[in-house]
């Protein structure tokens, strides 16, 4: 029996992160899987590999800890650091 899955879309995204208390700046490169299916669309995310939150839910800075941290999508102009 065929699954009702009609299409699956991996695509690599680069999302930047800017934490708001150290002002750190870093990216990650996420793997979307995006599932076009009969209920709609789909998108579970990994990073490196391993199978996680999206990259907006609870980011957390590398640097201070802090879980004030902006998820800015692929292609948006981070502000340049003063
Ligand atoms: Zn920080």
């Amino acid at each position: 029996m065929l699954m009702s899955i009609r299409d699956v879309n991996v695509s690599t995204e680069i999302w930047r992160f800017h934490c708001v208390a150290c002002r750190r700046g870093w990216d990650r490169e996420f793997e979307a899987r995006r599932v076009e299916g009969t209920g709609g669309s789909h998108v579970s995310w990994s990073l490196d590999g391993v199978a996680s939150q999206p990259p907006w839910v609870e980011p957390t800075c590398p640097g201070c800890g802090s879980v004030q941290v902006r998820a800015l999508p692929p292609d948006t102009p981070i502000p340049r650091p003063r």
